[in-house]
């Protein structure tokens, strides 16, 4: 198989080649990882959080390294790349103390005692995927190696740098050899044998729906456990009523933020008719304000695509769209593509209904809290949202009705390591992040001692 040739989507220069792993170099990890799960699962509950811990402290520790390796591979600015190292050291810290929190529970029963235990499933399968390549990588290392599993990484292989490099940090700390090993290589190979395997006991995956849908089926045959957090095509909703400055300053962050290539992206952006020109005019005018060019620039709002081939699927969507907005870019080398605004009358085909991952925003019209929710929920997706409005009933009513897993209210942040992340519908399976994640990394046990 020919060598991964990987490129800096701002300049096209190649930064790095490395080998595909092949089927066979995927199945000596999975063995691997099984013989060091018997240990692994003996690591005393302090002793884990400590590894844990001492992981977290050397991830922050190249923080800086991490963000620069980040932004070569994958075209991300620099700050926001600080933000995701930064990010993956705190995610580790929470779940190294979720060790000993996960607890099972005593029920009452007659003639004995019950109780229940959360046992580890052995090897677990995380596949991510190329947009926040270290973030979502701790997003499944974490909770995987807390409840007591050995795991085996599969970044997207177009960006494997900063997961490699973790890999090797979790060595540094003292994590043992084959509890964590970040293998390399095409996703229909190398990650479907994470599928195939009958040693791995769960897959754990972000990407594509279209890729989440194969994955199901393919674990069905062993009926693996299987965690899905899939795409968006989420709702900002803006109603006449809301603090039109602060939504409309908010609005390019959560639909261009990583060049639009952010699964929670709130790129259908819904304004009630009576407001629309205002909130258009200060959107433009926020949105005119981002600075996109180089990502190592410490000022640079938006950065490249992360690949020509992302770039030509992109353009399938803006070529020709009749736009109120389009930004200024580059011309090249390297895969730009403008901030582009443009207002739909309902919910269009494809531009409306389909993911472009992309830094395109379609604004959608709509007349009254009735209407903002049938726009919201039309759609096959049902990942994340926001509602502005100075009506505290009316945002109660509204995220209630969403079908969506997360929400905010007068802001568009909503992704937290404490709090559970996933999606509705054809988004997701399962959670992501808080407690709750550990019940998908765990087996749950119950056993009855008689005492008569
Ligand atoms: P993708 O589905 O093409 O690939 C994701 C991962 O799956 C990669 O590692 C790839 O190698 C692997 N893969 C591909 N085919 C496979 C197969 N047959 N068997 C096993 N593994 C396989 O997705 P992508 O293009 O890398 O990422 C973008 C997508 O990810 C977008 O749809 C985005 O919305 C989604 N995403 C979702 C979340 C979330 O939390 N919901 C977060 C980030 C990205």
């Amino acid at each position: 198989m020919s060598n991964l040739i990987l490129r800096n989507p701002a300049t096209e220069d190649v930064i790095a080649e490395l080998p595909h792993a092949t089927v066979e170099e995927m199945d000596a990890a999975i063995a691997k990882a099984a013989a060091a799960g018997e240990a692994w699962r003996r690591v005393t509950p302090v002793d884990r959080t400590r590894l844990l811990r001492r992981f977290a402290d050397t991830v922050g520790a190249h923080a800086e390294e991490l963000a620069e390796l980040e932004t070569r591979n994958m075209g991300m600015p620099i700050g926001s790349a600080r933000w995701c190292a930064n990010a993956v050291a705190d995610t580790l810290h929470y779940f190294a103390g979720a060790v000993e929190k996960h607890t099972g529970s005593t029920i009452p029963v007659a003639g004995g005692v019950d109780m229940t235990f959360h046992e580890p499933l052995g090897v677990v399968g995380l596949i991510t995927p190329w947009n926040f390549p270290m973030l979502m990588a701790s997003w499944k290392v974490g909770p995987a190696l807390a409840a007591g599993n050995t795991a085996i990484l599969k970044p997207a292989e177009i960006t494997p740098l900063t997961s490699l490099r973790l890999g090797e940090l979790a060595l540094e700390a003292g994590i043992p050899e084959g509890v964590l090993q970040v293998v390399v290589g095409p996703g229909s190979s190398t990650g479907w044998r994470l599928v195939e395997h009958p040693l791995v006991r769960k897959v754990a995956f972000t990407g594509s729906t279209a890729v989440g849908k194969r994955l199901m089926q393919g674990c069905a045959e062993q009926i693996k456990r299987l965690t899905l957090e899939l795409g968006g095509k989420s709702a900002n909703i803006v109603f006449a009523d809301a603090d039109l400055d602060r939504a409309a300053a908010a609005a390019p962050g959560a639909v261009f933020d990583n060049s639009g290539q952010d699964c929670c992206s709130r790129s259908r952006v819904l304004v009630q008719r009576s407001v629309l020109d205002e909130f258009l005019e200060k959107f433009i005018a926020a949105s005119a304000a981002w600075k996109v060019g180089d990502p190592m620039h410490p000022d640079t709002a938006m950065g490249p695509l992360v690949t020509a081939n992302h770039l030509a699927a992109v353009r399938r969507y803006s070529d020709g769209l009749d736009t109120v907005f389009t930004g200024e870019a580059p011309s090249g080398p390297g895969y730009w593509h403008p901030i582009m605004i443009a207002v739909a009358d309902d919910m269009e085909p494809a531009v409306c209904r389909e993911e472009i991952f992309g830094p395109v925003a379609m604004v959608i019209p709509f007349d009254d809290e009735a209407d903002a929710i049938r726009i919201c929920n039309d759609s096959e997706y049902g990942l994340s949202g926001s509602v502005w409005t100075r009506d505290g009933s009316r945002a109660l009513r509204v995220v209630r009705a969403m079908e969506a897993g997360t929400i905010s209210v007068n802001s568009n942040s909503s992704v937290r390591y404490s709090t559970p992340f996933g999606g509705f519908k054809q988004s997701g399976l399962g959670r992501e992040h808080s407690m709750h994640v550990l019940d998908h990394y765990t087996e749950l046990k119950n056993v009855f001692i008689a005492t008569e």
